[in-house]
């Protein structure tokens, strides 16, 4: 079942977004996203809408965010040109620099946000799931912060081959709960997190780590990120006075590429690109190309674009990044390569390293692997438009990659004796 909307529905849509008037009542962004959750926590979603709505809509609680994000997460972010890339790839290239913000990456932003959401709604924990333990580190991070308990539901897979972050976030006061059921990676600890919100939906609150989930997860998660794209906005006009043509992101569940494009939709001029991992190759199981290559259906309470088979089974996923191995995507994404607002490309895990091994030479810059997927992107496209002024969502930096790095990339310095 494939979801069809005609031009004038998409246009309309379109605007809808740009003013935001959607997600609708029911969450739902045109035919996706929506709220498939268990009836216990129907409830406790609802009340999570509305004080959204309040405290988004709140001036003292907005201004004491904002003291946060500009004191202890290091905002605004900078700008920064990248003449070297730009030389390079026949273009004008600008980074935004989310990898300079406390922990590391975007996800902070998403964590501080509901952790103080969190507190005032007189939650008395944070729940939180983690893959590749990012948002673990964040979401613990922001948990001591504001002060409050929190455990994080983590694969017990994941929990091996992520030791460094399980370790920043017992030293960040945060519980670690090892998932042994299901595939025992993100999948399993957000199965497990959900049961666990289920089981007390007054006392804990769930922090979930990027666009996806059942409403109003996607619409929050935008909210909280769209920082990225109105700093970068203004930026761009304040330091070359001209809007970018294009504007790039990774995308695995979709929250960093939604908090920087969210900004710009309206802007009809500029072009929108999402990259997605493209792992090994295009073969179902070997990459987490959602956009590009799945189909509309129900996981984690939404109904968006999933890899699954042709009996319905979700789909294991690959990339040599963790942060972008995930079979689904927001449902805000699924409306706008829907009606063509954003297109969606991928980049294997070879452009990736190599396009990450370009940013470092070029710029001094050591990006996350999944924003070398961004990084892959932007360079074809400068290719297919030359002359162009490109805008790159720099998520995060890349030293949380050093172990598969160097398994994939021969190291130089090594060897000598
Ligand atoms: C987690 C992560 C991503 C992918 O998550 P999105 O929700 O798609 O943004 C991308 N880049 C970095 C650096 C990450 O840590």
């Amino acid at each position: 079942m494939q979801a069809e909307i005609s031009p004038q529905q998409g246009q309309e849509l379109l605007k809808l977004l740009v003013n935001n008037q959607l997600p609708d009542q029911q969450g739902r962004y045109g035919p996706f996203g929506g709220c498939y959750a268990p009836e216990t926590l129907v409830p406790a979603l609802r009340r999570l809408a509305g004080e959204i709505e309040r405290y988004l809509g709140d001036d003292e609680f907005m201004a004491r965010l904002d003291t946060q994000l500009r004191t202890w997460v290091g905002r605004p972010t900078p700008l920064t040109p990248a003449p070297e890339l730009g030389r390079r790839w026949g273009a004008e290239v600008y980074l935004k620099r989310e990898d300079l913000a406390h922990t590391g990456a975007h996800k902070i932003n998403n964590a501080l946000g509901q952790a103080m959401l969190a507190k005032e709604m007189g939650a008395e924990r944070v729940i939180a799931e983690t893959g590749a333990g990012q948002h673990g580190v964040a979401t613990a991070a922001a948990c001591a912060r504001v002060g409050m308990p929190c455990t994080v539901y983590m694969g017990a897979i994941d929990i091996q081959r992520q030791a460094p972050n399980v370790d920043r976030m017992y030293q960040l006061g945060a519980e670690v709960v090892a998932v042994e059921s299901g595939d025992q990676t993100l999948r399993a600890a957000i199965d497990e997190a959900f049961r666990n919100w289920v089981a007390d939906p007054h006392r804990s609150y769930y922090l979930l780590g990027s666009a996806v989930g059942p409403h109003p997860y996607p619409y929050l998660v935008q909210r909280l990120q769209s920082v990225i794209g109105t700093e970068a906005r203004a930026q761009m006009l304040q330091q070359t006075g001209e809007l970018p043509d294009v504007a790039v992101a990774c995308v695995g569940g979709g929250s960093n590429a939604i908090g920087l494009f969210h900004p710009l939709l309206g802007d009809e001029s500029i072009e929108l690109l999402g990259v997605e991992a493209g792992g090994r190759s295009a073969d179902l199981g070997e990459n987490s190309a959602t956009l590009a290559t799945g189909k509309p259906g129900v996981l984690h309470g939404s109904y968006s674009v999933l890899l699954y088979d042709d009996d319905g089974q979700i789909q294991e996923t690959h990339s040599v990044s963790a942060g972008l191995d995930y079979p689904g995507v927001g449902p805000e994404h699924s409306l706008l390569k829907t009606i063509g607002r954003v297109s969606y490309k991928s980049a294997t895990d070879t452009e990736a390293l190599e396009s990450l091994q370009e940013c470092c030479a070029a710029e001094g810059i050591l990006p996350a692997l999944e924003t070398a997927h961004a990084f892959a992107g932007a360079r074809k496209w400068a290719q297919e438009n030359p002359g162009k002024r490109i805008l790159i969502g720099l998520s995060g930096r890349g030293d949380k990659d050093m172990p598969t790095l160097s398994q994939h990339i021969p190291n130089r310095g090594a060897g000598r004796s």
